[in-house]
C-alpha cells in the first residue's frame, strides 16, 4: 500500500483529499504546516507527496526546495491555485513532478497520484491480495482466483475499502462517509449500501467455500 502524505494547512482540503485517498486503498496522512510535513517526510518513507504551495511559516516551494536539496527523490505533486506559466516553471524548476491547479476534480488528482506512482515502478503498491482475491487497483479489476469478476465502478470501491480495512468491523456509516462521500445526503444511504454489498457477496463469495464478506450484527 502506498504511503501518501499530504502537506495542506486547509482542514477541510486536507481532510477530503486525505479521505478519498484512503478510499482508494492509499495509507495517507495529513501534515497541516511545511514544518510538521518537512519533519514528517525526515522521519519515516513516503512514497508521495501532495503539497500545497500556500502554507503558513515556510511555504511548499521551500518544502520542496529543501527535501530535493537533502537528495530525497519522492515524488511530489504541488497544489496551487497559481496556474500562471511562470509559476507552473517555479513549481516544476523546485522539484515539483507534478502540479494541479486548485480547484480541482478529485479523480485528477487521483489520476497524477496513480501516474507519479507509476512512474516510480512499484506495481506492488496497485496490488492487493486477501486469500484468492486479487485487486488491479490501477486497472480496476477484480479477479477470484483464476476468475475475473466484472464490478461496477461503485461496487470496486466498496470492495478496495473492504479489502483495506480487511479484518476490521465497516459501519454503514463509514461506508457512507468514505465510499460515497456524501455527507449532506438528506436521505440515509443505508439501503442503498445493502443493495451494492449484496451485489457484491453475490459476485465474490457465491459458489466459494470460503467467503470472504462477512456481516457482523450489532443489534444482537
Ligand atoms: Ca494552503
Amino acid at each position: 500500500m502506498a504511503k501518501i502524505l499530504v502537506i495542506e494547512d486547509e482542514p477541510k482540503t486536507a481532510n477530503a483529499i486525505r479521505s478519498g485517498l484512503r478510499g482508494e486503498g492509499y495509507d495517507a496522512t495529513v501534515a497541516k504546516t511545511g514544518e510538521d510535513g518537512f519533519f514528517q517526510l525526515n522521519a519515516e518513507p513516503f512514497d508521495l507527496v501532495v503539497l500545497d504551495w500556500m502554507l503558513p511559516g515556510r511555504d511548499g516551494i521551500e518544502i520542496l526546495k529543501a527535501l530535493r536539496a537533502r537528495g530525497a527523490k519522492t515524488p511530489v505533486l504541488l497544489l496551487t491555485a497559481r496556474d500562471a506559466i511562470e509559476d507552473r516553471v517555479l513549481g516544476l524548476d523546485s522539484g515539483a513532478d507534478d502540479y494541479l491547479v486548485k480547484p480541482f476534480a478529485f479523480a485528477e488528482l487521483l489520476a497524477r497520484v496513480r501516474a507519479l506512482l507509476r512512474r516510480v515502478g512499484d506495481t506492488d503498491i496497485f496490488r492487493k491480495q486477501i486469500s484468492d482475491l486479487v485487486l488491479d487497483l490501477e486497472n480496476r479489476r477484480v479477479k477470484r482466483g483464476s476468475q475475473e469478476i466484472s464490478v461496477t465502478p461503485r461496487e470496486f470501491d466498496l470492495l478496495a475499502y473492504f479489502v483495506r480495512h480487511h479484518g476490521q468491523t465497516v459501519t454503514r456509516h463509514m461506508l457512507a462517509k468514505d465510499v460515497w462521500r456524501e455527507p449532506r445526503r438528506a436521505t440515509p444511504l443505508d439501503n442503498v449500501i445493502d443493495v451494492h454489498i449484496a451485489h457484491l457477496r453475490r459476485k465474490v463469495d457465491e459458489g466459494q467455500r470460503a467467503k470472504l464478506i462477512h456481516t457482523v450484527n450489532r443489534r444482537a
